[in-house]
């Protein structure tokens, strides 16, 4: 086997797979490995997402989340046309179950109308049951441009399309990048079986970004942070009461939009996700913990000012992912008619949050380079729906290193 490649792309998620398509698109001739330590593709953050292509309402315009999330979607529907992935663009609701949510919904409205979305209505209580008849709420946006998506199949058609384009590219997975340095001629990237040569890096590690980052030698003024969310299912007997999309009004003191109702491609309507710090980064069960980890979190001064902030938000989430009867209660602030025994417990994701010192959670998306090579530093959500997008982004940083 050959271990000498153009670039070497660490991380298999669709920020990794879109940036290695990205460029092997445009230099068709570059060999370039994915090197994923897990035995697939996608199985952490791309593969454990909500499954929605985000319409871009929410973010600061001119943010680079605003603009990746509108273009990038945009492309990914038109990718999963092309390439017959499961997707739908249903159209979601933004519900206002008070009256200071309702108060908010015109600057969300604009905010939208800002990041270039079309179409974008406010509903009265009845347009709205029109739409989700078991929907309780003052008012609603509605969002005819968000949709669902099956993320893993996109991953797995940018692995086909890669391979397509060269077929001395493509990922080895079972491979986690242990050490990588320069020498006088190349890069050496190490993992736990072998050593790979090439010319640049491209980290696109998620939860692990900031420890690759390090090792190269950048002074990070934040830290990876994982946010467990919790997912429950609509039983079938309950499933008719949501449509397609339905989300509270987020609040905008917390980077997260809340628990929401999300038609699955599957057709199955998950409710959550919550958001749980977790002492464990790819700690998927309640009470998981890495002794690692959770010194890396607790050493850090931003984790205990993020803790001070914002206590009684981590406290509450803390009891709603240990109690199904808090779970529901929020639940029912939008679907009051749900009961008990229409939500079993189901999957769970977690975020990587890249926290700065202050205890701020860094909004925006962020990509650095250092020397040849190029670290994404911070890619929470939507960076599934913008992936195309942050893959052209990173084949420019590249492109334009080479001249
Ligand atoms: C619960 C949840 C819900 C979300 N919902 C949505 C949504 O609906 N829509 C949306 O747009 N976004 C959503 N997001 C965000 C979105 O999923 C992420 O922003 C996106 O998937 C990030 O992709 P990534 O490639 O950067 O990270 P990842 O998918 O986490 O990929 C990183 C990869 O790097 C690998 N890796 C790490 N270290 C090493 C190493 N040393 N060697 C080799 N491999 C390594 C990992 O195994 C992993 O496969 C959600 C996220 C979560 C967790």
């Amino acid at each position: 086997m050959d271990r000498k490649f153009d670039i070497i792309v660490v991380g298999a998620g669709l920020v990794g797979l879109s940036t290695a398509f990205k460029i092997q698109q445009k230099m068709p001739n570059k060999r370039i490995l994915i090197l994923e330590k897990e035995t697939s593709v996608s199985l952490h953050q791309s593969g454990r997402n909500s499954g929605v292509l985000h319409s871009g309402l929410y973010y600061n315009p001119g943010s680079l989340k605003a603009d990746n999330c509108v273009k990038g979607r945009r492309e990914l529907v038109d990718f999963a046309i092309k390439h017959k992935i499961k997707h739908d663009v249903c159209g979601k609701l933004v519900v206002a179950t008070n009256q200071k949510e309702l108060s908010f919904l015109p600057k969300l409205l604009n905010r939208g109308i800002k990041n270039g979305l079309k179409k974008l209505e406010i509903l009265n209580p009845s347009e709205m049951k029109e739409r989700e008849p078991f929907v309780s709420g003052l008012g609603a946006i509605f969002v005819p441009e968000t949709g669902i998506i099956d993320y893993k199949q996109v991953a797995h058609k940018l692995v086909d399309l890669i391979k397509k384009i060269n077929s001395k590219s493509g990922v080895i997975t079972n491979s986690e990048v242990s050490d990588f340095y320069r020498n006088e001629k190349h890069s050496v990237v190490v993992t736990n079986k072998q050593k790979f040569y090439c010319e640049n890096i491209i980290f696109c590690a998620g939860l692990f970004s900031d420890r690759l980052a390090k090792k190269d030698g950048l002074k990070l003024d934040l830290k990876i942070v994982g946010f467990r969310g919790d997912y429950y299912t609509l039983t079938d007997q309950a499933s008719h009461k949501v449509n397609n999309l339905i989300y509270p009004v987020p609040n905008p003191e917390f980077p997260f939009l809340g628990v929401h109702f999300t038609r699955m491609t599957c057709n199955e309507i998950e409710c959550g996700p919550n958001a749980v710090f977790t002492f464990k980064r790819e700690g998927y069960k309640k009470g998981d913990f890495n002794f690692k980890d959770t010194l890396d979190a607790l050493n850090y001064l931003g984790t205990w000012k993020l803790f001070a902030k914002h206590w009684r938000f981590g406290l509450n989430e803390i009891v709603k992912a240990s109690s199904k009867r808090v779970f529901l209660h929020n639940l029912k602030k939008l679907i009051p008619s749900l009961a008990i025994d229409d939500i079993v417990e189901g999957r769970s994701g977690v975020r990587a949050m890249a926290l700065g010192s202050n205890g701020d959670v860094i909004d925006d998306f962020k990509i650095v380079q250092v020397n040849k090579n190029i670290h994404v530093l911070n890619a929470p959500s939507p960076a599934a729906t913008a992936c195309l997008s942050i893959g052209e982004s990173i084949s420019q940083i590249y492109l334009n290193q080479k001249n």
